[in-house]
C-alpha cells in the first residue's frame, strides 16, 4: 500500500548525502558506493509505522549491513546518536511506539508528493 512511498523515500534517503558523482558512505561500515548499489536501511525495523518513514532512523546502507547484519543496530544506535546529537535514538525508540497505525492513503500520497520533490531539489 505504501509501495510508491517507499520508492520516493528511499531513494531521498539515498541521494541526500551522496557526492556529485553519486557516492555516499554506507551508514554503519566503511563501504561507498553509488547510491543506487545502496539500501535505505532501518535503525529500528521497517514493521514500525512510527518510525518507518522517519529521517533520522533510515539511512543508506550497503547491502551486507542491511541483510546480513540485521541492519548492525548497535552501530546503527551509535551513529544516530552521533550525527544528530546524544539522545535523538533514545527519541526514536519513544517515537515507535507512539504511532502504531498506518497512514491512511490520503497520508501516503502527500508524503509521496513531498519526498519526490525533496528528489528534485536536491
Ligand atoms: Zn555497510
Amino acid at each position: 500500500m505504501d509501495d510508491k512511498l517507499w520508492k520516493a523515500f528511499s531513494e531521498y534517503i539515498r541521494r541526500r548525502n551522496a557526492d556529485e558523482n553519486g557516492m555516499v558512505k554506507c551508514f554503519t561500515c566503511s563501504s561507498f558506493k553509488h547510491w543506487k548499489e545502496m539500501q535505505a536501511g532501518h535503525g529500528i525495523p521497517r514493521q514500525h509505522w512510527g518510525t518507518r518513514y522517519d529521517e533520522k532512523n533510515v539511512q543508506s546502507q550497503c547491502r551486507k549491513c542491511n541483510c546480513f547484519e540485521q541492519g548492525e543496530q548497535a552501530e546503527f544506535s551509535k551513529q544516530v546518536d552521533l550525527k544528530y546529537g546524544a539522545g535523538t535514538w533514545g527519541l526514536l525508540i519513544i517515537k515507535k511506539h507512539l504511532v502504531r497505525k498506518r497512514p491512511s492513503k490520503f497520508e501516503i500520497d502527500a508524503l509521496t508528493k513531498f519526498y519526490k520533490q525533496k528528489i528534485l531539489d536536491l
